[in-house]
């Protein structure tokens, strides 16, 4: 069998546990096991306020649409954002018709402090930031920054399910903080989300704006006791963003499974680390993370000025590594907002994400490594 990038590996006696309770009681919808999840999440992660979503796409487009609308930004404002993301990131910012000011990234991928400041002008509202593979990069002076400032501070951690800096979830100090838990994240479910607001006022709206505009949801209308379940307002035009009891019980299931999981992934990295270090290879080298021993480890990424020619190398031999990512402003919905992105550019040429998941063995770090270093040694 080849190796591919990602293997979604599933606890599935657990999750079938889970799910048979949601399909014996017959309730697969928003609540029960949703709102059992988001108890479990800030437990976890100590954060204050979780609503179970959908997709971290939906949370995004929500989150931003709040926080513009609570805080009366204008159309055209600006948020401060990197161009090494996935495209959801930015989209977010489109969507809600304010303008992405892209930002240089440093080494460790995420966005460069160094170059924030010179970006901010009396239009910027907000920062949203990527852990880019778990790591944390320098997010402790962008934070300095964005308290400095008085701009919002919002982290995407697609990649950052329990992942850590200092013991502590990583970006605490954040206004919110977006979760993915697609089946290739680190707590894999069949898409959804999690987005979690430091204010509580917002995490109520985000309910309502989820629900279609609804202010009282179907589960807690159905435990209101026999009266007025019929009755409630329509507070917004909203969307049906809102996750589902049966994707919450996936993930209820794999919460469990989280550390052990990260740990692994670390373990695999370390395996890459020293096979590397061994061979010391000219023209190659890795991505470190800052949180090295915390890290969620979602990525392994090598750098090297032949990466294309390496990759189709890899395929031949069965091996499949992916590209995260493309700069955004190759893109042309982004392409007029470029400014200078030296190193986003250089790294966007040149970045490979090989197979990082819990199904690889040493000997397939030691294969897929040697697989390279033929390539490089030619
Ligand atoms: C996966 C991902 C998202 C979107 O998450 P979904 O749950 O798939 O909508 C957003 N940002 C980044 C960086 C991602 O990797």
């Amino acid at each position: 069998m080849g190796k591919q990038l990602f293997v979604p590996t599933f606890d599935v006696d657990a999750c079938l546990e889970q799910v048979r309770e949601c399909l014996e009681i017959g309730w697969t919808g928003m609540g029960f096991k949703t709102v059992e999840f988001e108890e479990a999440w800030k437990d976890y992660t100590g954060l204050p306020y979780a609503y179970f979503m959908n997709s971290e796409t939906a949370a995004l487009y929500v989150g931003i649409e709040i926080l513009k609308r609570e805080l009366n930004w204008a159309d055209g404002d600006e948020i401060i954002t990197t161009p090494m993301t996935f495209v959801s990131t930015n989209h977010a910012i489109l969507i809600n018709d304010m303008k992405p000011v892209f930002c240089d990234i440093d080494d460790s991928l995420c966005m460069d402090p160094d170059k924030v400041e010179a970006l901010i002008s009396d239009k910027t509202r907000a920062l949203l930031y990527v852990g880019m593979g778990g790591n944390s990069g320098r997010i402790d002076k962008i934070i300095e920054i964005c308290r400095k400032h008085n701009i919002k501070l919002l982290l995407d951690a697609a990649h950052m399910a329990g992942s850590k800096l200092n013991g502590e979830v990583v970006g605490k100090a954040a206004d919110v903080i977006f979760y993915s838990y697609q089946a290739v994240k680190p707590l894999p479910s069949s898409d959804s989300g999690m987005l979690c607001f430091k204010d509580e006022k917002y995490d109520a709206i985000a309910r309502k704006l989820s629900w279609l505009g609804i202010n009282k949801d179907t589960y807690s209308r159905a435990s209101d006791g026999a009266n007025y379940k019929w009755k409630y307002d329509v507070e917004y035009v909203g969307y049906k963003y809102n996750g589902n009891a049966v994707v919450a019980a996936i993930c209820l299931a794999q919460l469990n499974c989280i550390e052990r999981d990260n740990a692994y992934r670390r373990q695999v990295s370390s395996w890459y680390m020293e096979e590397f270090d061994k061979l010391n290879l000219e023209g190659l080298r890795y991505i470190k993370h800052v949180n090295e021993s915390e890290s969620s480890r979602h990525l392994f990424q090598i750098v090297t000025d032949r990466r294309d020619d390496l990759l189709t190398y890899l395929n031949s031999k069965e091996v499949y590594p992916g590209v995260h990512y493309v700069t955004n402003t190759e893109y042309r919905m982004y392409a007029a907002d470029k400014g200078d992105l030296a190193k986003a550019d250089y790294y966007s040429d040149r970045i490979l994400s090989l197979p990082m998941h819990l199904r690889l063995t040493r000997q397939d770090v030691v294969e897929i490594v040697g697989h390279i270093a033929e390539f490089m040694q030619k």
